[in-house]
């Protein structure tokens, strides 16, 4: 019998239930048994929904408070010492490491002050794991046994459950040295951690498990030789010992065939693989895998909304069954299903056109079931049906498709997308214009977003103030950003951004061909959460977008102040893209839009214009090859086409956060000044790296998403070190991203300092 699947299911709940939860225990608002109880609830709840739907393969320890990587971090004892001498409750070590911690001394508890571990981008999607940071100190041990409680905990509701936990392999090779133990190779760390393995392995066994589902996505990466022999050693090893439960060796978001050499042969009973996102290894796929193994088949989209194609996937599946029979074949999710929002039952604001086309995490249930019963003879003839008239009428749709649209980006041409002189011959222009000391300071663009903010925001969208209210409303609030910049000494200011629920959402909203939902929020970070915009067909603006809050910023100060947008690559890359054309067209649409709105900002006197791109290095393909020399080319391109019609003397600047990003590929956006995320960066070569950028550069010098405030001698010392390798006269200051996220309190403070520390360096030069 076909068996289906899901490899996991968004934890943050149907109301964003984790989020207040998590939330609500930071600020000490519930306590952390109420906290708990919300975590159970939501499992319950997620497995009671999978079981109800009649999933066959149901995940367990797919739950996190924060993030499944740093999950693993506390089981296995990987925590810096740092965070180990407050004597902090687990889940509070968890939180200190995920956010950091910074709380005064109070009768009863220690002070405490400790930054949060470096985040990182979740191979190419806008899911930001907390990266192993591994000492030559690092005491590997059971911290726990969160799998297995949670395995027990669903079995107590008699659901029997897949246990979820992240490789050992991949568990290492995401993760990093830390500053104390910087030659250490996580990698050879891997004898050290597979007895752990077996221990938690062996006890849910002992606790009843029969099957564990172990991720591996790496090996959809180019790994290098170590690696690969690596992953045969770990499952080499696991074969060996007795009593473990099966286990499925699961890949999402690409092909393993570069790898197939690591894992053909391996003792394991299944294997999966990610045909949504590359059906061609499919034949390879077939002819490497063991004559016992089963093959679960990933063909419900873990990473976006569309509608799946049941008479498409249920053909892949029923080749799969030709070839190895229906014992040997598992319907499965293509990847967890944490990147797609929960319910679309909850949104009620969608042209019914328009949810038609859509799947959300809960539909993608009964999908995989669908296609299994379909593939094992079951009548599911309705369905079917009604799915082949949705698909073929999306096809047709009139929201898709709009020829002025297509025949503008059939004529971007190489002069749209370069800008009339070089950088050298634009600076001196500028410095006329703006005239700014050494190590200028700014900022990335938003400023706190306050429960006010929120609440007139509110208030606007239901009707309960008039727009004139919420105008001034919002002006009142850029006017107090600016005084406040002012106050402190910043050189280029912003507005602050008080108007934007989102970075991308806020643009889409004002896009033809974008599509949006109430509810349908994915899990970004911690308790952050985004709500991606659907592009459902051809982009275009019908009317300036952004316009009014910078002009109005710019009226009441005489510094200069950046009008701020979104670049077209994060535009594209944070909203669900079409599937059903290239994503360079569709990057190339949002950049014509963004190219009019820049062009507008500066006939409306604005002389900055940021276009950030923090999502430039995640659309970059995983693998080396055609497709990522490409992409290269062009989000480049995409981004020129966007910021290249104005004057010399405007000055384009652009941030980037939360990736290695390749010095060359900023350099071929060719921005006039780039902020980069890297106060945890804290490598000397990484800022080498950077020697030779032509531009002007911002190395973030504060981690803002930690309500930790950093001295002036700490910003001294930071921008010390980067002068060892990085000239003055190229140098910005400016915090690692934009301040929303964090309260008034420590963002005056925090950038107070950051701007006193700038003063001292201009005395010294
Ligand atoms: N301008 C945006 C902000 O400050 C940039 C955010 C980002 O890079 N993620 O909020
Ligand atoms: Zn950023």
């Amino acid at each position: 019998m076909v068996q289906s699947a899901v490899l996991g299911f968004p934890r943050i709940g149907p109301n964003r239930e984790l989020k207040k939860a998590t939330e609500g225990y930071w600020n000490g608002k519930i306590t952390v048994d109420e906290l708990f109880k919300v975590g159970k609830d939501l499992r319950t709840q997620n497995w009671k929904l999978q079981k109800e739907a009649g999933v066959d393969i149901i995940p367990s320890n797919d739950f996190s408070f924060y993030d499944q990587v740093l999950d693993l971090s506390l089981l296995f004892n990987v925590i810096p010492d740092r965070y180990t001498k407050y004597d902090l409750s687990p889940i509070d070590t968890l939180f200190a490491m995920g956010r950091g911690l910074q709380r005064k001394a109070t009768e009863t508890e220690k002070a405490v002050d400790v930054t949060a571990l470096e985040m990182v981008k979740w191979f190419d999607s806008n899911y930001h794991y907390v990266r192993p940071t591994f000492s030559k100190t690092t005491q590997f041990k059971l911290n726990g046994q969160k799998p297995v409680d949670e395995y027990l905990e669903a079995k107590e509701l008699g659901i029997q459950t897949r246990p979820v936990l992240l490789g050992p392999v991949s568990y290492l090779f995401l993760g990093k040295a830390d500053k104390d133990s910087l030659d250490l190779e996580p990698l050879s760390l891997l004898e050290q951690l597979l007895p752990l393995y077996t221990e938690i392995l062996s006890k849910l066994a002992a606790a009843g498990a029969t099957e564990v589902q172990i991720d591996e996505p790496v090996l959809v990466l180019d790994l290098p030789a170590n690696a690969q022999a690596a992953i045969k050693k770990a499952y080499t090893y696991f074969g060996e010992q007795s009593n473990l439960p099966k286990i499925t060796l699961a890949t999402y978001f690409g092909t393993v065939v570069p790898n197939l050499d690591a894992i053909k042969g391996l003792p394991v009973a299944a294997l999966h693989v990610d045909f949504v996102r590359a059906p061609e290894q499919f034949d390879d796929i077939v002819a490497a895998i063991g004559d016992k193994q089963t093959l679960s088949v990933g063909i419900v989209d873990g990473r976006n909304i569309w509608k799946n194609d049941f008479k498409k996937s249920s053909a892949i599946v029923n080749k799969a069954i030709e070839k190895l029979g229906a014992e040997r074949v598992v319907v499965a999710t293509s990847s967890s299903l944490l990147h797609t929002p929960v319910d679309l039952n909850n949104e009620t604001k969608l042209d019914a056109e328009i949810k038609g086309f859509f799947s959300f995490a809960t539909q993608k249930l009964d999908e995989v079931v669908v296609i299994t019963k379909n593939v094992s003879g079951q009548d599911v003839a309705a369905a079917l049906e009604a799915n082949a008239k949705s698909v073929e009428s999306r096809g047709k749709s009139k929201f898709i498709h709009d020829s002025a649209v297509k025949a503008r980006v059939a004529s971007i041409d190489e002069k749209m997308s370069t800008r009339a002189v070089p950088f050298e011959q634009r600076l001196p222009e500028q410095q006329k214009v703006f005239n700014l000391p050494l190590f200028p300071t700014t900022t990335i663009g938003s400023f706190p977003q306050t429960k006010d903010i929120r609440i007139n925001r509110n208030k606007f969208n239901k009707g309960a103030i008039s727009a004139e209210e919420y105008e001034k409303f919002i002006n009142s609030e850029i006017e107090k950003v600016i005084r406040f910049q002012e106050e402190i000494g910043l050189d280029v200011l912003v507005h602050g951004e008080p108007e934007r629920n989102d970075m991308v959402q806020y643009f889409g909203e004002q896009i033809n061909g974008y599509a949006f939902t109430v509810n349908g929020w994915v899990q970004s970070y911690g308790s952050r959460y985004v709500r991606p915009p659907i592009i459902v067909g051809d982009l275009s603006r019908p009317k300036a977008m952004s316009v009014k809050e910078s002009v109005y910023a710019q009226s009441i100060t005489s510094k200069p102040v950046k009008g701020m947008l979104t670049g077209p690559i994060t535009c594209l890359r944070w909203s669900f893209p079409r599937d059903d054309v290239d994503q360079k067209t569709q990057a190339m649409q949002l950049a014509l839009a963004l190219r009019d709105e820049v062009n507008d900002l500066e006939a409306a006197g604005i002389k900055v214009i940021q276009v950030d791109e923090p999502a430039l290095r995640e659309g970059l393909p995983l693998r080396e090859g055609a497709e990522r020399s490409a992409y290269y080319t062009w989000a480049a391109e995409a981004f020129r086409v966007a910021t290249s019609g104005v004057a010399n003397k405007t000055q384009i600047h652009s941030h980037f956060c939360y990736s290695d990003l390749d010095p060359n590929h900023i350099k071929a956006l060719d921005a006039d000044v780039v902020s980069i995320e890297f106060s945890k960066k804290d490598d000397a070569n990484y800022i080498a790296e950077f020697k030779n950028y032509p531009n002007h550069i911002g190395l973030g010098l504060f981690d803002i998403h930690s309500p930790r405030i950093p001295s002036k001698d700490e910003f001294i010392a930071k921008i010390s070190t980067i002068l060892k390798s990085y000239p003055a006269e190229k140098f910005w200051v400016n915090p690692d991203c934009g301040l929303k996220t964090r309260g008034w309190e420590e963002t005056r403070l925090s950038l107070t300092h950051m701007v006193e520390a700038a003063k001292y360096f201009r005395e010294q030069y």
